[in-house]
């Protein structure tokens, strides 16, 4: 409430989030998150927490009357949908070179996510993060960090006769049949849940087209995991639809923090101030980019390193679909949940990573889609903008093309070999690729530069980031895995060195 003084608040309960609160908390402190999402917990009027993607309503999207859907048309008919303005779960945040996709709700973007779950390549990390310990994340925080949120792998016997993944196999055979290398990819979907509903014996999730607005069940998100944890010790408490706008220090110690609460249409209906012993910035790299960079702007926070809000990139996110001849059908049943990557990341004329997307139309398409994760390594800039009192992100769209080569020349080779080509209607009309918008957005306050090597603010003590926006921009693979880990990794030190 207004005017109370806590001893940790972490703003944002996504992974970075999650992580601080359960550790805080196992470490016998109060703690209490702020989430501007809601809380999803409750049923709407049809029974359901979540809507599915294919009858989006406002439960979809944030604060939009339109949905915003990555593939956004098929065969020139546009695919989004009028809807109510309302605080949904998945947020298409527009800056003017890209548009950002990003979760809202208590577990952020596990609420929306594919829950892949990839553990990077090690020298890839250890180009991108030389100051971290690497032996140590092998061996300790990767593992603490898989186990913690429940990743599982789909068996793969089923996997090979489950009409649910003939999208994939297909996929895979196309691409093996151009020399190029296929992996099964972890996930936080719970693949025993999974056969079940295949089975018809329990109600449909992942087998029934939901993902990014939200799973039903089956997804061991991290109110599921984390947060359900933390919440055991007793010692957290969570707000919800109440957005942080300000930190500053406070004149007694600590700092205050600032933050209006919003109704579920978004408007402002009071301003409260707290007071906390240490601050934890969980906002995700954009939430987090942005506090700090108008925080240093404003004056609040003016002492904060002049890196603060550089290092942002994309992660190299580019999508593409494939048309497939009629004989390579990919199956008009799709599980949502992918498991199946194409992996060129050592092929350095094409480095990447693409995972073998579903697009569960609920009618066969012969279509291949694919999330590439390319080795992009442009980087943009969070800048405060005096003009609006907003924060802009430099980045181009013209600075994905790099990225697009790099898919290009492995599609390109897929499709000749096939004699197939690109869907040209998924992304725009007569556009191939989908290049203006992210699942992965990272940086923006990158580790041992704007922060210290273990997120800690030098300049304030007892602020600390501790989410996506320390990773470097690119991390080669689906970034959660890469973030909850160094959260943990950075949780531990803070602990036993600032805290106890
Ligand atoms: P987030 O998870 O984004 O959490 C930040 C939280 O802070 C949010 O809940 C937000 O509402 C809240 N917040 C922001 N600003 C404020 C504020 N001012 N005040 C209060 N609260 C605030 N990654 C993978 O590894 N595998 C996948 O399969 C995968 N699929 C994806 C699919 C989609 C559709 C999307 C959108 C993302 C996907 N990702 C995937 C990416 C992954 O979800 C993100 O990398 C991850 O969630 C980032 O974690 P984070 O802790 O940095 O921030």
């Amino acid at each position: 409430a207004d005017g109370d003084r806590l001893p940790a608040l972490v703003i944002g309960s996504g992974y970075g989030g999650a992580v601080a609160a359960l550790r805080l908390t196992q470490a016998g402190i109060a703690t209490h998150i702020v989430e501007m999402g809601r809380s999803w917990d409750t049923p709407g009027p049809d029974g359901k927490i979540f809507c599915g993607m294919l009858d989006p309503d406002k439960r979809s999207t944030w604060l939009s009357n339109k949905t915003d859907q990555p593939v956004s048309k098929f065969i020139g008919i546009g695919i989004n949908k009028d809807i109510d303005k309302y605080v949904g779960v998945l947020d298409s945040e527009r800056f003017s070179g890209i548009r950002v996709y990003q979760g809202r709700g208590v577990g952020g973007g596990s609420l929306v996510n594919g829950g892949m779950a990839v553990t990077p390549k090690r020298n890839y990390f250890e180009e991108i993060l030389p100051s971290v310990d690497s032996n140590e994340m092998y061996t300790k925080y990767f593992p603490r960090a898989n186990a913690g949120l429940g990743v599982n792998n789909i068996d793969q016997a089923w996997f090979e006769s489950t009409e649910w993944y003939q999208f994939a196999r297909t996929g895979r055979k196309t691409a093996q049949r151009s020399g190029f290398n296929t992996v099964f990819v972890p996930n936080v979907y719970d693949f025993d849940y999974m056969k079940k509903e295949a089975a018809g014996q329990v109600t449909k999730s992942g087998l029934g087209g939901e993902v990014i607005y939200g799973n039903n069940a089956g997804k061991k998100s991290l109110d599921k995991t984390y947060l359900a944890q933390a919440a055991a010790t007793g010692k957290l408490t969570i707000t919800t639809l109440h957005q942080v706008t300000k930190v500053a220090p406070a004149s007694g110690g600590g700092y205050s923090v600032t933050m209006d609460q919003i109704d579920e249409q978004g408007n402002k209906i009071a301003t409260k101030v707290v007071t906390a012993d240490r601050v934890f910035f969980a906002a995700g790299s954009v939430g987090t980019s942005k506090l700090l960079v108008s925080m240093k702007a404003q004056g609040h926070l003016p002492n904060l390193s002049s890196q603060i809000g550089e290092g942002w990139g994309n992660n190299g996110n580019v999508m593409v679909g494939r048309a497939n001849h009629m004989w390579d059908a990919t199956g008009s049943k799709q599980a949502t949940i992918p498991t199946m990557g194409i992996d060129n990341w050592a092929d350095p004329t094409a480095p990447i990573f693409a995972e073998i997307a579903p697009l569960p139309a609920g009618l066969e398409t012969y279509i291949s889609l694919y999330l590439a994760i390319t080795k992009n390594p442009n980087r943009a800039r969070f800048q405060f903008n005096s003009g609006t009192g907003k924060v802009d992100l430099s980045w181009t769209t013209s600075q994905n093309q790099v990225g697009i080569d790099m898919a290009k020349k492995v599609f390109d080779k897929i499709n000749k070999k096939e004699g197939t080509i690109y869907r040209t209607d998924l992304f725009g009309t007569y556009k191939t690729w989908g290049d203006d918008f992210t699942y992965h957005p990272l940086g923006g306050v990158l580790l041992n530069k704007a922060t210290d090597n273990f997120g800690r603010l030098p300049e304030y003590p007892g602020l600390y980031v501790v989410d996506g926006s320390l990773v470097p921009g690119n991390v080669g693979v689906n970034p959660f895995v890469t973030i909850t880990a160094l959260a943990e990794r950075n949780m531990e030190k803070i602990i036993s060195t600032d805290i106890q």
